[in-house]
């Protein structure tokens, strides 16, 4: 019996009822005909959200437990962000960076503020981020520590997940990302995810930064030793380094305080951000650091057409209404406690292991019950959205705002797949 076969939903609750009708199944098949097939979704065709619930084209109702991948870690349509949007919608979209715009400033400030930086370099999606951090920390070697020219060097972490473009694939140890996409950029040195000693030991003098996930997502929501951040902050200190954390998925409320890195009283030299900074709405990103690190990139140097545009700043200005009072950030923490007691309880009873802090979990299934994927696809049939990542692991990511009886509820349903 497969864990599908198991799965009925249970009465008096929003689940999901039969798994697929004739209309799903052509709308995914629909999708799949004229598409580049580098993904593979669940089958399900959403059609409306609100909060963390969503809905599909055949009414069914579903607990959104991804949040996209922590870009919606304030809900679906939420009414701030909505309201933000759409105001900014009727009177300005887009200037470039040619022009300054009225809500660059705004935006620009309080988010320097909330990382208590000097400066913001916005972009897009989370892997130009990523590429800005990189560029800049190669310029500050160059220019500040005066290390030979394309002699840079950077070190990252076995487990990474920073993005898709072909410099960020080169330094990938997932064969997916990586192989077959050569030739590669050189520059960077891989070590053990949360092994400070290996840091230590690939630092040579022409190290200009260490890139490093604060709580690795992709992974599996990999949580490094207590210790480790600090002592790479240290470290970094001491040997004149850049300490990059890319607080992409970890960051903005998810675990429970603003930054992963708060976590350690880490204050890292650079902030890499996206996903929730675009309230789920546009794609905005940005890099935050201090003069002295910022200020090496002059006029024509960087930059992105859509980078800082109106829409994408009067909405980043939402997330900043919503993030600067900090409840959110405590909810996340309040309802971590609700989700690492829950899921304390099922080890043992259909998962061998988990990792969470805040409202963020990697849960290992155990392997005899399925795949992660054929987990997911038992949740969905209950009416429950999320998605495996590595093997047998399921991320567990539900918006901040859900309520604690549809995180229970959720939870239950999970239970009941996994413990049967
Ligand atoms: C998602 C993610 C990225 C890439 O962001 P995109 O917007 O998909 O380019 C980079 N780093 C981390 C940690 C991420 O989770």
């Amino acid at each position: 019996m497969t864990l599908l076969d198991q799965q009925t939903a249970p009465a008096g609750t929003a689940a999901a009822g039969p798994r697929s009708t004739p209309h799903t199944a052509a709308l995914v098949a629909a999708a799949e005909a004229r598409t580049a097939h580098n993904y593979h979704p669940l089958p399900v065709v959403v059609a409306e959200a609100a909060g963390a619930w969503m809905t599909d084209v055949d009414g069914r109702r579903y607990l959104d437990m991804l949040a996209g991948y922590s870009a919606l870690n304030f809900g679906h349509a939420h009414p701030t962000l909505v309201a933000a949007a759409q105001a900014q919608l009727d009177r300005l979209t887009l200037t470039s960076r040619a022009f300054v715009h009225d809500r660059f400033a705004e935006f620009t400030a309080r988010l320097a503020d909330l990382c208590g930086k000097d400066l913001v370099l916005p972009m897009n999606t989370g892997a130009e981020a990523v590429e800005t951090a990189i560029k800049v920390a190669r310029k500050w070697g160059y220019e500040v520590k005066g290390v030979p020219d394309d002699r840079a060097e950077i070190i990252v972490m076995s487990g990474n997940f920073h993005g898709r473009t072909t410099t960020i694939v080169s330094f990938s140890d997932d064969p997916d990302a990586h192989d077959g996409f050569g030739p590669f950029t050189p520059g960077f040195t891989l070590v053990p995810y949360g092994d400070l000693a290996a840091v230590e030991a690939a630092l040579t003098p022409r190290t200009v930064a260490v890139l490093v996930e604060p709580i690795q997502g992709e992974a599996g929501v990999i949580i490094p030793p207590a210790g480790y951040l600090r002592g790479l902050r240290d470290l970094c200190t001491r040997e004149s380094v850049l300490l990059a954390c890319d607080e992409i998925q970890s960051g903005l409320g998810r675990t429970g305080r603003t930054f992963a890195s708060d976590h350690e009283g880490v204050v890292p030299d650079l902030y890499v951000l996206g996903k929730a900074l675009g309230g789920g709405i546009v794609p905005v990103s940005a890099v935050v650091a201090d003069r002295d690190v910022l200020g090496v990139l002059r006029p024509g140097q960087h930059g992105s057409t859509f980078g800082g545009n109106p829409l994408a700043c009067a909405v980043g200005v939402g997330v900043l209404d919503l993030l600067e009072p900090g409840d959110l950030q405590a909810r996340a923490a309040e309802l971590g406690v609700l989700l690492r007691d829950r899921l304390s309880a099922l080890v043992g009873h259909g998962i061998s292991g988990f990792r969470s802090r805040g409202l963020w979990a990697g849960v290992d299934v155990d392997p005899a019950l399925g795949t992660g994927r054929e987990v997911c696809e038992a949740l969905m049939a209950r009416g429950v959205l999320a998605k495996d990542t590595h093997g047998s692991t399921i991320r567990l990511a539900p918006p901040l705002v859900v309520s604690a009886d549809d995180l229970a509820w959720g939870l239950d349903q999970l239970a009941a797949v996994v413990a049967g």
